[in-house]
């Protein structure tokens, strides 16, 4: 592949005029650059972040598209940002100081609820709580369910999952239509928000600015579908034998209780006894199980209509105490049980050094996986303590564990090679399930991807952004 060539912009700034033509017409809120002001934006939400140039937030699609015009004139790079809860690096500057960033958090100039359509247009400064919120006073949601509080424009550049992508699909499934300002012809406006739930006629910008990590461009607006509210949920959570008896009970559970099923996420041992000790945590069980399953299923139908799933999970569990899948229940605390979910990330990480993996493989090769990575670990690591936990529904894990501070980088490395080999190679599973490519794992996309795809990525990186000016890794 061809290096990068530095190509002609018809006009060239110097930074001192940049910061001048932001401020005259982005107005002061656009523009952060005292170093105590800058550090929001320059940490990551796991991973160390850098230094950042200067920040600009510009506060609508025509700011932005206007903004990226500048920053490329000025030959400035920079990385798009949004809630900075990526898990891979991928919204924060590097080290050298040299890089911007371009933060949607001022980006709220639309957040529109079409209720015949059930869609919503959205800018992609929002945070999925605000769509929620404006979604639920129509009685519809966007069902994507996390630990975190994202933004749209990073949710559709992450193509997030989440616990109910086993019922609902990530974001890529619940995408209508997408705007987006590409940094080649520079701050040419793409896309659209027409609210189509079907629409079959050629190049869809959706599906090159989802789930790519803005290497194409920056998100400024979304529209995507919602769905009617849930009326009623029941959760429990099960203690189980062992990972290979969770996947035998989804399969009975989703033979009994269908489409309902909305969640279903395994929990290790070691993750429930971190949540445990985290402070403000919760112990449900007597005596921590070696494992447990996390289910939710859920209705738009009210318990009026005389459907009662708690009655319907309670059933569907009686019938697999008794065939003993299950070894113990806790039915009826909904609440509980999912802040011990979405609490599991931090508890692990507040026991000590972590080290974390996003993998999936296919549901059925999930267990006799989840049983050879707990292997590696013990070779390469005897003293880590695995706390994994994961989407077990659609086949994700998260192979946390913690390990002895002082530890040596060498055995780290080997670890994560050992495993990701597995992952890949052994299991052809995915070494990033759903949170995308940054530089913490661009080592790993340019081992794994085959030629040809690496390929093509690189020439469509290339077009659409020759001067390599967006973003913080390049598609090599
Ligand atoms: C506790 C916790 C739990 C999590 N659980 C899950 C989970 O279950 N499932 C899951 O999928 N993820 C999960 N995540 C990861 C994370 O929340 C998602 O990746 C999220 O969607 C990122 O959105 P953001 O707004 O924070 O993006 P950022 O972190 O700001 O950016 C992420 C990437 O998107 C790019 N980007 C951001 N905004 C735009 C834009 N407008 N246009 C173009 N590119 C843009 C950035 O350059 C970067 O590459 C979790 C994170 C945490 C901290």
């Amino acid at each position: 592949m061809s290096a990068h060539k530095e190509s002609h912009h018809p006009i060239s700034r110097s930074p001192e005029d940049l910061m001048k033509r932001l401020l005259a017409s982005l107005g002061p809120l656009a523009l952060i650059t005292q170093p105590f002001d800058k550090q929001a934006y320059e940490m990551g939400a796991r991973h160390a972040g850098g230094v950042a140039r200067a920040v600009v937030r510009p506060a609508s699609a025509e700011e932005m598209s206007w903004t990226i015009k500048e920053l490329l004139a000025a030959r400035v790079h920079f990385v798009a940002q949004g809630a900075v809860t990526g898990l891979v690096s991928g919204a924060t500057p590097t080290q050298d100081g040299s890089q911007w960033v371009l933060s949607t958090q001022r980006l709220r100039d639309v957040l529109e609820v079409d209720v015949i359509n059930r869609s919503a247009t959205v800018a992609a400064g929002f945070r999925l709580s605000d769509l929620n919120k404006a979604a639920a006073e129509h009685g519809l949601t966007f069902p994507i369910d996390l630990g975190s509080d994202p933004s749209i424009g990073g949710m559709v550049a992450t193509n997030t999952g989440g616990a109910r992508l086993l019922r609902y699909g990530g974001v890529r499934e619940n995408l209508l239509d997408v705007q987006g300002v590409l940094a080649t012809p520079e701050g040419t406006q793409v896309g659209g928000a027409r609210g189509l739930w079907k629409n079959n006629t050629g190049l869809s910008w959706k599906q090159l600015l989802c789930g790519t990590f803005g290497a194409f461009g920056v998100v400024t607006r979304a529209t995507v579908k919602l769905h009617p509210l849930q009326k009623q949920t029941a959760t429990a959570l099960l203690a189980v034998e062992s990972s290979a008896m969770a996947m035998q009970l989804l399969c009975a559970l989703e033979a009994d209780l269908g489409e309902f099923v909305s969640a279903f996420e395994g929990i290790s041992g070691a993750a429930l006894d971190a949540v445990a000790n985290h402070p403000g945590g919760s112990v449900l069980f007597p005596h921590t199980p070696r494992y447990a399953v996390l289910i939710e299923i859920s209705s738009a139908i009210g318990l009026e209509s005389g459907l009662n799933l708690e009655s319907l999970l309670i059933h569907a569990m009686e019938k697999q105490l008794n065939n003993g899948l299950i070894l113990d229940a806790i039915v009826g605390k909904p609440e509980q049980i999912w802040r011990i979910r979405h609490s599991l990330s931090e508890a692990v990480q507040g026991l000590g050094r972590m080290i974390a993996f996003d993998l999936a493989v296919k549901r059925s090769s999930f267990a006799l996986f989840r049983d050879r990575c707990l292997e590696v670990v013990a070779k390469q690591v005897p003293s880590a303590l695995v706390c994994d936990f994961g989407h077990l529904g659609d086949g994700g894990v998260h192979l946390n564990m913690v390990v002895p501070q002082d530890i040596e980088a060498a055995r780290i490395d080997e670890l994560r090679d050992e495993i990701y080999d597995l992952t890949v190679l052994e299991y052809d599973g995915s070494f990033s399930a759903e949170h995308g490519v940054g530089p913490y794992n661009l080592k790993w996309y340019q081992r794994y991807l085959d030629d040809a795809t690496k390929d093509w990525a690189h020439l469509l990186h290339f077009h659409f952004d020759p001067n390599a000016k967006l973003g913080n890794i390049r598609l090599d």
